[in-house]
């Protein structure tokens, strides 16, 4: 698994319209994307093309074919005046987008047609590569499928994807973007079953409420076997999640009942070794103790199912 350079950070969120946590989002997501600088083209137009044609794959892999992502690329638009500021003014995100979207108008492109607009200004000199207001994203590099997934992501409604080593805030530190795996964090595999539960592509999943074995499929196709185990405890809501590509094991993530990542949904912590091993996951025959919970098992785990036994 490829490890993304992604930064990307979400800035200026009071006052900004973030759409309803918990919503699925659209089935045909309509992306208008509007390259505009100041006079460089700094990347063809048909690279552009290519990364968002490599996302809709993405994101119909990742949605079950539930989501699919259409974009519409501007030509460059080289007209702007002045180098785009990197946040809200007093006179709100707006102010930064205006001077693109009557550039886009020009050329007969109507931003209010569209689910998202992707604002690409690569004259803008900022300490972040993304940044998503509502319905509004604006790019400062290249868009990668990684980045475009991560931004898009939050206007579904995600927040971060975090990481830590344990969720004992004392001894572990917790990273904002620690999770290596789902592009809300810093990786590029796919999203979480967690995050895919809260988006509706999954069902809802069963709870573990008895010491015995249960059999978990990948979140990667339709199933009606558990596409995630989750265990209630007193401090937040475990999920658990199998994965048999690119490796085979079981996943753990904790979203914590003090978390407060609003606008958006809350945030789950990946557990970044759930042994002593530098891996997020654990393999067949090792376990996992689930504080003040039950210690969880892999016994079993193929390219279709695993079976994960819970003990007290
Ligand atoms: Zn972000």
């Amino acid at each position: 698994m490829r490890r993304a350079p992604l930064l990307a950070v979400v800035a200026v969120l009071a006052a900004v319209a973030v759409p309803s946590a918990g919503s699925a989002p659209k089935a045909n997501q309509r992306v208008l994307v509007v390259l505009a600088s100041t006079g460089a083209k700094p990347y063809p137009v048909a690279d552009v093309q290519r990364v968002f044609a490599q996302l809709n794959e993405f994101m119909q892999r990742a949605s079950l074919g539930q989501v699919h992502v259409q974009a519409d690329v501007t030509p460059w638009l080289t007209a702007l005046t002045a180098k785009p500021t990197c946040g809200a003014s007093a006179n709100g995100i707006d102010s930064v987008f205006e001077p693109a979207r009557r550039a886009a108008a020009g050329a007969g492109f109507d931003t209010s047609r569209y689910d998202t607009v992707v604002y690409e200004l690569p004259d803008a000199r900022c300490g972040f590569f993304g940044a998503t207001y509502g319905h509004q994203v604006m790019l400062t590099r290249e868009p990668t499928v990684e980045l475009l997934a991560h931004e898009l992501g939050h206007t579904f409604g995600l927040g971060h994807a975090m990481g830590a080593d344990c969720i004992d805030y004392l001894r572990c530190s917790l990273e904002d973007t620690g999770d290596t795996l789902s592009p809300m964090g810093s990786g590029s595999l796919d999203y979480s079953a967690y995050e895919k539960s809260l988006l509706g592509w999954i069902p809802a999943q069963p709870r573990v409420t008895a010491p015995k074995s249960y059999v978990l499929t990948p979140p990667t196709s339709r199933s009606k076997v558990a596409q995630a185990l989750v265990v209630d405890t007193s401090r937040g809501t475990w999920w658990i999640e199998y994965r048999a590509q690119p490796f085979r094991g079981l996943v753990f993530r904790f979203v914590d009942a003090e978390n407060h990542s609003a606008p958006y949904d809350p945030s789950a912590i990946l557990i970044l070794r759930p042994t002593k091993k530098a891996r997020p996951w654990l393999v067949k025959g090792e376990s996992f103790r689930i504080p003040l919970s039950w210690r969880v098992t892999l016994t079993k785990g193929s390219a279709k199912q695993a079976s994960v036994r819970f003990r007290p």
